[in-house]
């Protein structure tokens, strides 16, 4: 018997599929499939959140370098 028979290796939406073996008492062993999609998904938001992470960071030393300008002009200001 071929268990991967009728496991696609992509889904109908065009990723890969995960395929998986089921461990309940009903159908132990039998092989089954999803969609890779949210897996896919699970990764970019990964990413995105580092991405947001380091721009967050970048965006607080442009917060302290305007702090920064200001307290020049306001001194600047007050000299002239
Ligand atoms: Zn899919």
């Amino acid at each position: 018997m071929d268990l991967q028979r009728g496991i696609p290796r992509t889904c109908d939406c065009g990723a890969a599929t995960i395929v998986l073996t089921s461990g309940t008492i009903k159908n132990p062993g039998r092989r089954f499939y999803r969609c890779g999609a949210n897996s896919v998904v699970a990764n970019k938001l990964a990413t995105i959140e580092q991405d947001l992470a380091a721009i967050k960071a970048e965006l607080d030393d442009v917060k302290k370098d305007i702090t920064e300008i200001i307290k020049i002009i306001e001194c600047l200001r007050m000299k002239s």
